[in-house]
């Protein structure tokens, strides 16, 4: 992928697929950064499910907005802060998915629990402190908790995936609330009992991110099935 449209076509896409896969629904937002800037695309301050990629917003890493008409989602510090200190990500997502929230809220680490949870092998870090992020400080203060992993989970609140792009990121999110959606109901079935859960070790993980991670092959099998449903499904999933 080359060119400004075809990136701009991606971020609208990734936005409508959290919403339609039921990740978010009024808010949360996608955002792809512009290939060897500062800057990023991203949705301007309405539903996921409603963006349109001739009405995206640039901002730059410092919350600078420099092109596009709209206001912008009030977590857009989430994106600008993790773009600055992390070269290496291209495309992220913050969404509100309720499985993910519960773990949070029942103090369980997520657990690789089946195959598309491998993506996550080295852990999902977690930002404690409630509330918006509204401002580049609380903004570091996620990208700080994210480090250098691929996903962090924000306690009663969402997640926020960090990929090379932000087809990668999409996929991750949709792959880390089935996952945390199975986890639940393994704990559920479990009464409860966290250590009933034949949860995979570190080297079953890895097998099976480097079989099925979103950063794979998988991901443009997995991104056109999401983006070929996203654009089926009515919205509100
Ligand atoms: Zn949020």
């Amino acid at each position: 992928m080359n060119n400004e449209q075809d990136l701009r076509h991606d971020v609208a896409l990734a936005n409508r697929i959290i919403e339609r896969f039921g990740l978010s629904a009024a808010f949360g937002h996608a955002s792809a950064r512009i290939p060897g800037t500062n800057r990023f695309y991203i949705s301007t301050r309405r539903s996921p499910g409603l963006a349109d990629a001739n009405k995206l917003l640039t901002i730059d890493t410092d919350g600078k907005i420099l092109d596009g008409e709209g206001t912008p989602n009030s977590e857009f510090w989430i994106h600008a802060r993790i773009y600055a200190a992390r070269p290496d990500v291209n495309g992220i997502v913050h969404a509100h998915p309720l499985a993910c929230i519960s773990l949070t809220q029942i103090g369980q680490p997520h657990r690789v629990v089946h195959n598309q949870g491998g993506a996550f092998a080295d852990g999902v870090p977690e930002y404690e402190r409630i509330g918006l992020i509204r401002s580049r400080e609380l903004g570091d203060e996620v990208a700080r908790s994210l480090g250098k992993g691929v996903a962090v989970m924000m306690r009663g609140h969402g997640i926020s995936t960090a990929f090379q792009d932000v087809r990668a990121a999409t996929v991750a999110a949709c792959f880390l609330e089935e996952s945390a959606g199975l986890q639940m109901r393994m704990l559920a079935a479990a009464g409860g009992d966290a250590r009933k859960i034949r949860a995979f070790t570190r080297e079953e993980a890895i097998l099976v991110r480097d079989q099925t991670g979103p950063a794979g092959k998988v991901a443009s099998r997995a991104w056109e099935y999401y983006s070929a449903a996203a654009e089926q499904k009515p919205l509100g999933g």
